[in-house]
């Protein structure tokens, strides 16, 4: 299994605090059956910088760790990117890090709203041969009440990421629920951990997958876990025709 989006790099933000926390989270994850994990630090924030390089050299000395203590798991470089005006200029320029050297990006909204310049900002990101993936889009306000936009989003090419604890119920029945109607509606790609620790926002990946067998069979599980093998490489990934969430089906299940 591939996760493409956990905070496991030690001391660079709100995740691993340390090089032990990260070999916790290591061995974890390989509890989980996962063997590739992409490291998504969170870009630059009021309270980190993470650039490009540094994570890149922060990468491959937890591999050596990692082989150290014979965990066999590979980490791959990534990171997390707060949506912002200059994405496009940060992206040409090379200063911001796509998921493991491909095309895909994977893009932080803040957590109740979807900026009004997103869809340009995401046509000018593809013009320049890059994908945006909207991570955990089930836990935004805006997209909550108005799913609408997302679609619209997906729609012109976005790709989005559910989190396992999302499915699991971890934030809530209202995000399980909505995260689930993202996935019958085609509306999601991707699910990845989103971890940060292993006590109270660990990996969950085992769990969220047993709750999409168990609903919607085997062929979700492949669809999300090819996925995820495809897009580590660069490839083109599946996805079907997005469907918009009817709005009364939202408040039945709220
Ligand atoms: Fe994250």
């Amino acid at each position: 299994m591939i996760d493409i989006h956990c905070h496991i790099l030690p001391g660079v933000d709100d995740g691993a605090q340390s090089l032990s926390e990260s070999i916790e989270m290591a061995k974890k994850a390989v509890e989980q059956g996962i063997h590739k994990i992409v490291a998504t630090p969170h870009h630059l924030t009021s309270s980190y910088e993470n650039p490009k390089e540094s994570i890149i050299n922060r990468v491959n000395q937890l591999n050596v760790a990692l082989r150290k203590e014979k965990i066999e798991l590979d980490i791959l470089p990534g990171q997390e990117v707060r949506i912002h005006g200059e994405m496009v200029e940060g992206c040409v320029a090379g200063d911001i890090l796509p998921v493991n050297h491909t095309p895909y990006i994977l893009v932080e909204f803040p957590s109740n709203h979807v900026p009004r310049y997103t869809e340009k900002l995401f046509y000018d990101l593809q013009v320049n041969g890059l994908i945006p993936v909207i991570v955990h889009p089930e836990r935004n306000q805006e997209i909550i009440e108005h799913p609408e936009l997302l679609y619209q989003l997906v729609k012109k090419g976005a790709l989005t990421q559910i989190t396992a604890a999302s499915v699991c119920g971890d934030f809530g029945k209202k995000i399980k629920n909505f995260s689930l109607q993202l996935v019958e509606a085609n509306l999601t790609h991707f699910m990845a951990s989103d971890a940060h620790n292993i006590t109270n926002r660990t990996f969950k990946m085992s769990e969220a997958f047993g709750t999409i067998e168990k609903k919607y069979g085997n062929e979700l599980v492949y669809y999300f876990e090819e996925n995820a093998a495809l897009l580590i490489e660069g490839h083109s990934v599946y996805k079907e025709d997005p469907e918009r969430i009817k709005k009364k089906k939202i408040f039945n299940l709220f």
